[in-house]
């Protein structure tokens, strides 16, 4: 397959306003079809990934298989098209500067003088023609993040621009998501701010073929021709695109708009089959009619901004649906709890999720949610720092290991049953030092998460620097706490249980970047389940 199409979705007028939902909306309807499709994202920010960004800039980081740190919308591609990311599908405006300036250095340009047209724009047209190159595609459909306008988006612009002009319109096509404001004292949609952004996309060079409208009321004929004449598109190709309830409607009501279509007619593709969205329609039906509630603690220090704990509050929403569970979840900071109000803030809740992080601030709060649902008996599922949370408060609280901690939080500790392992000591660089991606994890057979993967070998994503330190094995053990997920080529400590307690698992991987709607996570399946028992 060598005719790869590309469909480039910009954004106009505000941020926010989900371009990476009507890009996996879009991606869903075409692959029911019979597309193979994937999808990418380009962010014009100079960090080389999100991995070194604080959560509260840009919300959670979502990690591939193949150990890439990415943006969270590819957590939404995954989710939505139930395939896996890569590397690929994520480019930072570091990373093309990075590549350009090693180049460089290494004299590829043979004494020109390096600039960024061609020599970034060049750069950014080969990275989105990457995933195209191999092979696999039909579609490729890159997301430019940012918003049109901005001077960092320029040089995307200027490549979507010439890429356009080199293959072909029917074989690269551009969608502006836009926005079309209320005013409520006129009682009116605006189309004013879409008109200016469509008009500084051609002053671009860049002339979109289909515009797609955010919008809290419907729009009407009138504003759709007014919009299609004034921002010179067709009026079929101004697509509505209403508030919805849930992220996962977007693609109904992309389908219902004709949005799938008007893209394979552009792009010279065949339309004439209907997509099929039978086993999502059935996801979204249970999701939307549910027939029992639990409530689930997620204890975490950045519950400020739910977007930090992204991919868990999704996969609750997909195992909760397999179930007819509504999940609601009760954010509760980290540095809010202590061991005298820890009975109080948890009591009524039937599960509690001890969320990843990173640093000192808010672990001590943690550790008490731990020992409070384990002295009673409340499901408990933790993640990464949350498991190693739960390692710690095992060591104190049981084992009688006062004070032990992890060397994150005090290097000094004297206990430190959570530790770097020796390889990775004298590494000081905060890029590169965590492990990342997916590695496989060997179950024993008589535990509750065999019981909830049904298989003994399975395969999770990790990003982490801190380990299970095995010098406390056997003590650990012997006390009471299983482990029940080993590495097998390491030996490492991937997960723990307490056998003598309803549900209480800690894993070391995050295995919320592995849930979507046609494929819930056992484990949070599992958890949930055992949330319902205790409700
Ligand atoms: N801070 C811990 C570590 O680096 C846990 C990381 C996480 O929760 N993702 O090991």
């Amino acid at each position: 397959m060598n005719n790869t199409k590309y469909v480039f979705v910009t954004g106009g007028v505000t941020s926010s306003l989900g371009k990476g939902i009507i890009a996996a909306s879009l991606a869903k309807l075409l692959q029911v079809r019979g597309y193979s499709v994937t999808i990418q994202k380009l962010d014009p920010y100079i960090n080389i990934d999100p991995g070194t960004l604080n959560p509260y800039e840009h919300g959670e980081c979502y990690v591939t298989n193949d150990g890439a740190e990415t943006d969270l919308d590819l957590g939404h591609y995954e989710r939505f098209l139930n395939i896996p990311t890569s590397q690929a599908n994520n480019v930072t405006t570091g990373r093309i500067y990075q590549s350009v300036i090693d180049k460089e250095r290494r004299g590829d340009f043979l004494g020109k003088t390096v600039q960024v047209i061609p020599h970034i724009t060049n750069e950014i047209k080969e990275r989105i023609q990457l995933l195209g190159k191999t092979g696999k595609f039909d579609i490729v459909i890159t997301e430019i993040g940012g918003t049109v306008g901005d001077i960092e988006s320029l040089p995307y612009i200027e490549a979507v621009r010439q890429l356009e002009w080199e293959l072909g319109k029917e074989n690269a096509i551009v969608i502006h998501l836009t926005l079309i404001p209320y005013l409520a004292a006129a009682g009116e949609l605006k189309t004013k701010p879409t008109q200016h952004s469509v008009k500084m996309l051609m002053q671009s060079g860049v002339n979109p073929d289909i515009l797609v409208c955010r919008t809290e009321h419907h729009l009407s004929e009138s504003i759709k021709r007014k919009l299609a004449l004034f921002c010179n598109v067709k009026q079929e190709d101004v697509i509505e695109s209403i508030d919805a309830d849930t992220i996962y409607d977007v693609p109904v009501f992309m389908q219902n708009e004709g949005l799938d279509k008007v893209v394979l007619k552009k792009l010279n593709l065949n339309a004439d089959t209907e997509p099929d969205l039978s086993k999502w329609n059935n996801f979204l039906s249970k999701h939307k009619n549910p027939k029992h509630a639990v409530e689930i603690g997620l204890i975490g220090k950045y519950v400020e901004l739910k977007d930090a704990y992204k991919s868990i509050s999704e996969s609750f929403i997909h195992a909760g649906s397999s179930q007819e569970i509504k999940v609601n979840i009760h954010w509760i900071h980290s540095e809010e709890l202590t061991p005298t109000n820890a009975a109080e803030k948890l009591k009524n809740l039937n599960g509690v999720i001890v969320a990843p992080g990173f640093g000192e601030r808010g672990i001590e709060g943690k550790i008490s949610a731990v020992q409070y649902v384990r002295e009673n008996k409340i499901p408990f599922l933790g993640i990464c720092l949350g498991m190693q949370m739960a390692v710690i408060e095992f060591a104190r609280n049981v084992i009688g290991l006062k004070d032990a901690n992890s060397t994150e939080m005090n290097p000094a500790t004297e206990f430190s049953v959570i530790s770097l392992m020796e390889a990775q000591k004298n590494i000081s660089n905060m890029g590169g030092t965590m492990r990342l991606g997916a590695w496989d994890c060997k179950l024993s057979k008589n535990s509750k998460v065999y019981n909830a993967y049904q298989t003994e070998m399975i395969s999770e994503r990790h990003r982490h620097r801190y380990e299970f330190n095995n010098k406390y094995l056997d003590q650990i053990t012997n006390a009471g706490m299983k482990i029940s997920g080993i590495n097998p080529k390491t030996s490492l400590v991937e997960i723990i249980e307490i056998p003598d307690h309803p549900w209480f698992v800690g894993v070391q991987y995050h295995p919320e970047y592995k849930s979507t709607v046609l494929n819930p996570h056992p484990l949070f399946v599992a958890f949930v389940k055992a949330c319902l028992e205790n409700s």
